[in-house]
């Protein structure tokens, strides 16, 4: 079989014990891979209602289709499950070589259920499965943990991980592949340490067939040089995502001092050029030619990052523009294994809360020294951590002041306040895992581009984010990195070798459509209702005092307003449930 090496791989912790089932090929047509694929195996495998935290819960880990072919960023892989985090849809992306090296071990998913009676590492290599105890790992941090894999599996190996902030199921633990690539969002780490699972490292030594192998490579070797590497993609070599810290702090949209401001009087201090200076090289993942990863050296700290969200969250959002202290907790973050936009979140509140005389955490804005003991007291959730590590939702309403915890659906918000680009706030309340800037972007239209205002909202931004998530979602399932902006006509090249026929952008579309629709229904079936696509008050109603976006309301009835709209485009209800007509027009064969 071209692309799918045809394979899941079930691993039960419970019992120790893999098998293999054959994929299932009409699921794999009608949701292609990574995200649409893996969102199909979890309806099956859930049940209405199911503790996220149970061994039940499933950790799906999902390729797409041309991972392990040299298709230009397709080394990304999936995670999902129910997210431990809030109980949605758990997707989570992460870069690095894993959906490769899965691939050439000979599979297209991998499915892990059950819960270990001890901390357990799983070795995949090719068709052996094995299950070692791995209590010599146990609060080991990301990077001593891999090379110690790499000395005890196989020098080849890769490996998805979580250091002790996922031990300690912290709901915002991330797991890590090649040190420096995160699945960051949702708990993916959280659920790898609620099955007591510290690793999965995998080689192969198989190989991925693609049919015609010269016209495929033709096709490559095109859209590389005309599509890839262009002015389009190319600021993310050049620059990398620090440069949106001026593009942000410029249109009053950069979170600053937990959302107070939507400008940042240190900015220039952690800009992109500030990061140039202490640039060392520029790293890839594997078979990306866009390559993107800036990894910094100063004084005594060096790594890859931070990446945008973590220097608005961790910098900006905490009054930090001490570029050290930023590199160092960025540092201690990967190491430790925890998402940087949940940390700076709860972070911020915790600051917020203490400065505003709510309740005195010993936290305040730019405080360096506490500041820098936060990524081991959140892992561990020892001090000040073993509260903080309830989340900003949570937090929020134990000291009484909810509006004062940014998230959306109980996830932490991203770097991009809706006051300075108006069809965010659409973006976060309909988004299907909470809070996230990955699912539709209007900011690149609104702030970046200019192509449509900022400080409107209308049918035209409800039209534009319903556009945009078909695109990702179906994006999601290639799965073609974030930071190619990769249009229809350029995905349907190379469609065109996975199905053998040409494949209409109406198609893919579709697809699209019909990933986001399923993540809705799924979402529904947990109870999720029209009453969480809502975004936290001050963002519609209290304008900043400063900066570009100063004086600007969204407004909560405006908002309400283009949600319907939001709602009629898709063919849901009022209450934003799929109409029958719709579901079986995507081919959709589950209901609530
Ligand atoms: S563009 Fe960057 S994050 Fe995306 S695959 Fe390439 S190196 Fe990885």
């Amino acid at each position: 079989m071209d692309f799918y090496q045809g394979n899941v791989l079930r691993i039960d912790m419970s019992t120790c014990t893999a098998k293999v089932e054959p994929l299932n090929m009409d699921w794999a047509r009608l949701y292609v891979g990574g995200k649409g694929l893996m969102l199909r195996y979890l309806w099956d495998l859930t049940e209405a209602g199911m503790d996220p935290w149970s061994p039940e819960n499933p950790l799906i880990v999902a390729p797409g289709p041309f991972a392990g072919t040299n298709v230009s960023t397709c080394s990304r892989v999936v995670l999902g499950g129910k997210s431990p985090a809030n109980g949605t849809i758990l997707d989570s992306y992460c870069g690095g070589s894993f959906g490769s090296i899965l691939k050439f071990a000979g599979y297209d998913l991998l499915i892990v259920q059950g819960c270990a009676a001890e901390l357990t590492a799983v070795f995949i290599k090719d068709d052996k499965v094995e299950f070692v105890p791995a209590a010599k790992y146990a609060g080991m941090l990301t990077a001593e943990l891999e090379e110690s894999l790499r000395a005890d599996f196989d020098p080849h190996m890769t490996s998805l991980s979580i250091g002790p902030a996922g031990e300690h199921k912290l709901l915002w633990a991330c797991v890590s592949n090649d040190q420096y690539h995160k699945a960051g969002r949702g708990g993916t780490g959280a659920l790898m340490g609620s099955k007591n699972l510290k690793a999965i490292a995998v080689a192969g030594t198989g190989r991925v067939t693609v049919g015609d192998a010269r016209a495929f490579l033709e096709d490559i070797e095109r859209i590389d040089t005309d599509y890839i590497l262009t002015d389009t993609n190319y600021w993310v070599h050049e620059e990398g995502t620090p440069v949106l810290v001026d593009v942000t702090d410029g249109a009053g949209c950069q979170p600053t001092r937990n959302y107070a401001s939507g400008t940042f009087a240190g900015a220039s201090h952690i800009n992109s050029e500030a990061f140039k200076k202490i640039r060392v090289k520029k790293r890839a993942c594997y078979q990306c030619t866009l390559g993107c990863r800036n990894f910094h050296r100063i004084n005594d700290t060096e790594g890859e990052g931070p990446e945008y969200e973590t220097i608005a969250l961790c910098g900006s959002n905490v009054g930090v523009d001490d570029i050290d202290a930023l590199m160092q907790f960025n540092h201690l973050c990967d190491e430790y294994g925890l998402d940087t936009i949940s940390t700076g979140n709860v972070l911020g509140l915790a600051m917020d809360l203490t400065e505003k005389g709510i309740h005195d955490f010993g936290l305040h804005f730019g405080d360096l020294e506490a500041y820098l003991k936060i990524p081991e007291q959140l892992a561990l959730r020892t001090g000040v951590g073993a509260e903080l590590a309830m989340g900003s939702r949570a937090l929020a309403a134990k000291y009484g002041h909810p509006e004062l915890g940014m998230q959306v659906k109980g996830l932490e918000a991203p770097g991009y306040d809706p006051r300075g680009s108006f069809g965010m706030s659409i973006a976060y309340a309909t988004s299907d895992r909470g809070a996230c800037h990955m699912r539709s972007f209007p900011i690149g239209v609104e702030v970046v581009e200019g192509s449509m205002p900022a400080d409107t909202l209308d049918e035209s931004k409800a039209e534009f984010n319903v556009t945009f998530q078909n695109h990702y979602a179906f994006k999601f399932c290639g799965i073609w990195c974030d930071f190619w902006a990769i249009d229809y006509e350029q995905m349907g090249m190379l469609m065109k070798h996975l199905w053998k026929r040409e494949v209409t952008e109406a198609e893919m579309t579709q697809i699209g459509e019909r990933v986001w629709n399923l993540g809705r229904l799924f979402n529904l079936r947990e109870g999720y209702t029209r009453a969480d696509d809502v975004i936290p008050e001050v963002w519609l109603e209290k304008p900043f005092t400063d900066g570009a976006s100063a004086g600007k309301v969204i407004g909560t009835a405006r908002f309400n307003e283009v949600l319907d709209q939001y709602y009629a485009l898709r063919g849901w209800d009022k209450d934003g449930v799929p109409t029958e007509a719709k579901l079986t027009e995507l081919g959709i064969d589950v209901r609530l």
